[in-house]
């Protein structure tokens, strides 16, 4: 393990949730980490840190604020389990982040991994911490050809990371062995850059590219949805996406599958939807995004409310307030498109005095 130790010492990143990783900074670094490059968590943890500095600031935050300082990141649902987590140890824990496995375990949001990173990196503990890029680099230096989702085969691999780790300091090589697995030992390995090249049965068989094993994965779902910008003298009809759902907690423009709408009767370009009666206005140009396995193409356009009627499909917001609300990748696009042309406003309506955004009201 010395190799890896000094390659490591070496070429350490550094990260700002490394400079002083106490349990907190750790615990939120690590959810953020999940499905996401470093690069892209570093703006993010600086700004959940000013926002949130202590576990009290997030236990005590709506649910709100927290979606918005997490909004870009994707899979919502870690937010809104770092939340609860957080609220949990406050009232059940007076505050404090256990340095234990079993009860680290116990609170929501934390699993084998996060416990793990918690134990060694902010109690610098001998626990080993499996990610994919650990998985991955262990799976190839002992050629373990199982199915590397299963249970057990994580069991293995947990098993064989706790004999690499050292008596002595043994959280600079669990953090190495992330490291080399994220600048090294990549899907496509640099084998000759490595310091582990010669105790890797995988690069010794010539056989790298066949380890990890995965099982194939589930196909992706292509959808196609209508989203309405509905508009009503300088306010917007939009609605909080469902409780269960992927993007729960996030605002939304109300949108049909086009299979829904297209069996929407109209006439004049006039609809009953959303229960509003609607006017159709401009078509934007669409837009894609993607989540989990879903590829998704919006097809947005602006329609005109005939009156400001209460319903309860969603709630009307000032284009002001839009701003300080979380939506997700796909929706700011649009959102961004509105804002660029000046859609916001009535064709010609003397709302256009109250709809009006300054350039730099969406960001
Ligand atoms: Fe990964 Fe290659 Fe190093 Fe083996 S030698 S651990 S496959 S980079």
């Amino acid at each position: 393990m010395e190799k890896l130790r000094a390659w490591f010492l070496a070429n350490r990143r550094k990260f700002p949730w490394r400079e002083s990783p106490l349990p907190y900074a750790v615990w939120v670094s690590e959810v953020m980490l999940q499905q996401t490059r470093a690069a892209v968590v570093i703006p993010y943890f600086e700004k959940w840190m000013q926002r949130f500095p202590t576990l009290e600031a997030l236990a005590k935050a709506s649910v709100d604020e927290v979606v918005k300082c997490w909004e870009g990141l994707g899979y919502y649902a870690r937010a809104r389990a770092l939340h609860l987590g957080a609220q949990e140890v406050v009232s059940k824990r007076e505050g404090v982040i256990p340095s234990e496995r079993e009860a680290l375990e116990e609170i929501r949001g934390i699993g084998p991994y996060t416990a793990g990173a918690i134990l060694s990196f902010a109690y610098h503990k001998r626990a080993p911490a499996v990610d994919g890029n650990v998985a991955r680099v262990v799976s190839r230096l002992f050629f373990i050809q199982e199915e590397i989702s299963r249970p057990q085969t994580r069991q293995r691999i947990e098993q064989l990371v706790e004999k690499m780790l050292p008596q002595v300091e043994p959280w600079v090589v669990m953090e190495a062995l992330i490291e080399l697995g994220a600048l090294v030992c990549q899907k496509k390995a640099d084998c000759y850059r490595c310091p582990m090249q010669e105790q890797c049965i995988a690069f010794q068989r010539k056989e790298v590219f066949n380890v990890p094993v995965k099982k194939p994965s589930a196909a992706s779902l292509s959808l196609r949805r209508l989203s309405y910008i509905i508009l009503f003298q300088g306010e917007v009809f939009i609605r909080k996406a469902e409780e269960g759902k992927v993007m729960a907690g996030l605002c939304e423009f109300p949108y049909l599958d086009e299979d829904s709408a297209a069996q929407i009767k109209s006439s004049s370009k006039q609809i009953s939807l959303f229960g509003l009666r609607l006017r159709k206005g401009k078509d934007l140009s669409s837009v894609r995004h993607t989540f989990t396995r879903f590829r998704v193409e919006l097809l947005p356009s602006i329609w005109y409310a005939a009156e400001k009627r209460e319903s309860a499909q969603g709630f009307w917001v000032s284009i002001e307030k839009l701003k300080s609300l979380a939506f997700s990748s796909g929706d700011r696009r649009i959102l961004e498109q509105l804002q660029k042309e000046d859609l916001f406003c009535p064709e010609s309506s003397s709302a256009v005095i109250n709809c009006r955004m300054g350039s730099k009201m969406i960001r």
